[in-house]
């Protein structure tokens, strides 16, 4: 849930699901339109039905156990090198580092170069010895992690006060490196129209799309467009933004009542649905509710 998530959003989710599967077991016999149901406005749900997969891979082929190898953990879904090291390293406390952005930076500083151009791999290899002198592993994994978002922060790292400021090569450094930028998000544009059925305050969805994001999920018809051209026969309705995964979306939101829908579209209530619906079309909702 924390992937791409801040934790005060990710907490009253946390609480709900864990009251609904107290164990993996109870998880694992769960279907993916109650585990989606339960994620609904968390967004990134991919996650959820990878997690629910995992579930079930890890109770009928492990004994509900993770396995200990680094193989093996990589090979369930969802679960790429960066997890399956922090797993092993939290459940296991085996001498693995989870590397991500904060580690990285904590790294390169400390080496005053580039993050672009280290190998993380052979550097963690090459100096193991060091760097696992530990047998508190899970400890000093998470404590790299927290060390990186409190102390050796992106902007303004509090080197004063940092305690491996004698071995850190950017704070001795006068020619201190500096971090290549990485490419802005192209924003593309979409359309949206909405078929609404104003007597019964109803839309119709279709999940016959393909975005490369939200595939599967109920939306309302959209059309990826090259220009921002207004569209005749159908109402203008707004303009917004929306980021979804790592995609930026420039949209422009269009409506007309009809009680006639297109192939493979259903009616949804604008108000309350026992269906999973992504946060993506809960928005669209709320905007065009007003209207209806
Ligand atoms: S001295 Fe500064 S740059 Fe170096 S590790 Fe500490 S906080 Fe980071």
């Amino acid at each position: 849930m924390l992937q791409q998530t801040q934790v005060k959003t990710v907490i009253p989710y946390f609480k709900v699901f864990l009251r609904n599967f107290p164990t993996l077991q109870a998880l694992s016999l769960s279907n993916e339109s109650k585990v989606l149901k339960l994620w609904e406005g968390l967004g990134y749900y991919r996650r959820a039905k990878n997690l629910l997969i995992t579930a079930k891979i890890l109770v009928n082929e492990y004994n509900s156990k993770l396995p200990k190898n680094l193989i093996d953990v990589k090979k369930l879904p969802g679960i790429g090198k960066y997890t399956a090291n922090a797993l092993l390293a939290f459940t296991y406390n085996h001498p693995t580092i989870a590397v991500d952005g904060n580690v990285k930076r904590v790294f390169s500083r400390i080496l005053n170069k580039n993050e672009n151009t280290i190998d993380f791999d052979k550097l963690i290899k090459v100096n193991k010895i060091n760097l696992f002198k530990t047998n508190r592993n899970s400890d000093f994994v998470e404590a790299l992690m927290e060390f990186g978002a409190l102390i050796c922060k992106p902007k303004k790292p509090l080197c004063p006060a940092c305690s491996i400021k004698s071995m850190c090569k950017y704070f001795k450094s006068n020619k201190k490196f500096t971090q290549i930028k990485t490419l802005k998000v192209k924003v593309k544009n979409y359309n949206i129209f909405c078929y609404i059925d104003k007597s019964k305050n109803k839309v119709a969805l279709t999940k016959k799309h393909n975005l490369g994001f939200l595939d599967k999920f109920y939306l309302p018809l959209i059309k990826e467009t090259l220009d921002n051209k207004k569209i005749k026969n159908w109402k203008f309705h707004s303009n917004f933004k929306n980021s979804i995964s790592n995609k930026k979306l420039n949209i422009n939101l269009y409506y007309k009542f009809s009680l006639k829908i297109p192939p493979q579209h259903r009616w949804f209530s604008l108000k309350k649905n026992n269906e999973f619906i992504p946060s993506f079309t809960k928005k669209i909702f709320k905007q065009i509710s007003k209207i209806t």
